[in-house]
């Protein structure tokens, strides 16, 4: 077991595994990756697998760019296979809200030079035959977006990075964030035994909070459940097709495995506190709930009618992480040097992981991202935030995760 580094990252998820890879690729030679389970194995695989470029914030939207960059260029560049469709994406709006939120979106993807623009009801039918457009008010497609199968992420990363010489550890939780008198973060605690690094990284997805409340730092983020069902093959879905959105449901359906894949944001969500989970919880033992998916469906029956009565092959759920604004959370820790935080996924964490891993990387090894990342610092929130104000504010988040006011953005 190494007892040195010159970086340790906790979590071996989507965020955790670019990171990696990003710092080994930006030079550090000394880089370990910690999870207490194995590569890949909580929320990341259970992910929709989607991108969606166009974002409110100009950064988060540039950051989602690049990420499809990254992940289209990703095989060429590794050597490593990753597998996606890049089928493109298209957004519906049934009111007048979600009007002025397509409207809003073509314009300021435009603007930051993403290929988005406004898709008619004859265009659509050609490109998703089990769609239909009957109470669609307005749509945009994105062509440039693409879906993939979620576990290939992390695990493309760690292959990448151990090819890098990052050192990966599995089935090695953290169990202390050693800090100095002067609040330094001075290494880990683990397991398996003790490591001295000066720049250590919290990514521990659902778990992140934990690890740092331990030593005293507190990170404002919720975990959330969020699920996902597919159905058995049907007629006519095929891989080339655009994954579809439906605003004001907040409602999410692709292509999966010959069948459609569902997944969406239901009003009453519900916040897990991990401190009450028993200590050999993993995602997969989290309780799912059919009757939301099935409430998730009904709500766009009018748009994908034939996933009445389809049956189904499969459902899932995992953990992500929300905070009170429902923007990520990623930077150095003020109080904590040498300490990162990179989580508040906000339920795209999976797609955004390959930018958002190279803008870290760049922060921590120069001080400074092509792409800033002050918007994420985690300073905007104060340290002694009300916990139940936090989970009311994640909670509100994630349920208007689509359906946000974009009249009021301008
Ligand atoms: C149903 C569903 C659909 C989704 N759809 C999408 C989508 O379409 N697009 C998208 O971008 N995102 C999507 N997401 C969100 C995406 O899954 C997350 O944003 C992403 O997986 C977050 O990755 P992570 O690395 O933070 O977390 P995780 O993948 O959970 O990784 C965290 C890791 O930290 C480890 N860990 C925890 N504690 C410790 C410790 N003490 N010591 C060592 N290791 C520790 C854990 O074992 C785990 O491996 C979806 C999520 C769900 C559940």
């Amino acid at each position: 077991m190494k007892s040195t580094a010159e970086a340790v990252v906790i979590g071996a998820g989507s965020f955790g595994s670019s990171l990696v890879y990003h710092l080994a690729a930006h030079g550090l030679d000394d880089v370990v990756l910690l999870d207490r389970f194995g590569v890949g194995e909580q929320t990341s695989p259970r992910a929709a697998g989607l991108t969606q470029q166009i974002r409110r914030e100009r950064e988060t939207t540039q950051l989602a760019k690049l990420s499809v960059e990254k992940l289209v260029r990703f095989t060429e560049e590794t050597d490593i296979l990753l597998e996606f469709h890049q089928s493109g994406s298209v957004k519906m709006a049934r009111d007048e809200a979600g009007v002025a939120q397509v409207t809003w979106e073509i314009r300021a993807g435009q603007e930051l030079g993403l290929d988005i623009r406004p898709i008619d009801p004859d265009e659509l039918a050609e490109r998703v035959p089990w769609a239909r457009t009957d109470g669609v008010q307005a749509m945009w497609i994105t062509p440039s977006d693409l879906f993939l199968e979620p576990r290939q992420v992390p695990q493309v990363y760690t292959a990448a990075a151990r090819a890098k010489g990052v050192t990966v550890l599995t089935e090695t939780p953290v169990t202390v964030l050693r800090r100095e008198g002067n609040g330094r973060v001075t290494g880990v605690e683990t397991s398996k035994g003790p490591i001295s690094s000066p720049i250590v990284v919290d990514a521990a997805g659902a778990w992140t909070r934990q690890v740092a409340e331990e030593a005293g730092i507190r990170i404002p983020v919720v975990p959330i459940r969020h699920q996902l069902m597919i159905t058995e093959p049907l007629p006519s879905v095929r891989n080339e097709q655009p994954i579809c959105r439906v605003i004001d449901a907040n409602v999410y359906v692709r292509p999966c495995w010959g069948g459609l894949m569902l997944g969406g944001y239901e009003t009453n969500p519900l916040p897990v506190e991990m401190r009450d989970a028993a200590p050999g919880f993993q995602i997969a033992d989290m309780p799912l709930d059919l009757g939301v998916l099935r409430g998730l469906a009904a709500s766009v029956r009018g748009q994908f009618p034939v996933l009445d009565n389809a049956p189904l092959q499969t459902y899932r759920g995992g953990l992500p992480t929300m905070t009170a604004d429902g923007k990520h959370i990623v930077g150095p820790v003020p109080g904590a040097e040498g300490f990162y935080a990179l989580t508040g996924c906000i339920v795209g964490g999976l797609s955004i992981s390959p930018g958002l891993g190279e803008m870290l990387a760049q922060r921590i090894l120069t001080g400074a991202s092509a792409i800033p990342l002050d918007l994420y610092a985690i300073d905007r929130f104060a340290p002694d935030f009300d916990d139940e104000q936090l989970v009311e504010a994640c909670v509100d988040a994630y349920a208007h995760h689509y359906a946000e006011d974009y009249a009021a953005i301008g």
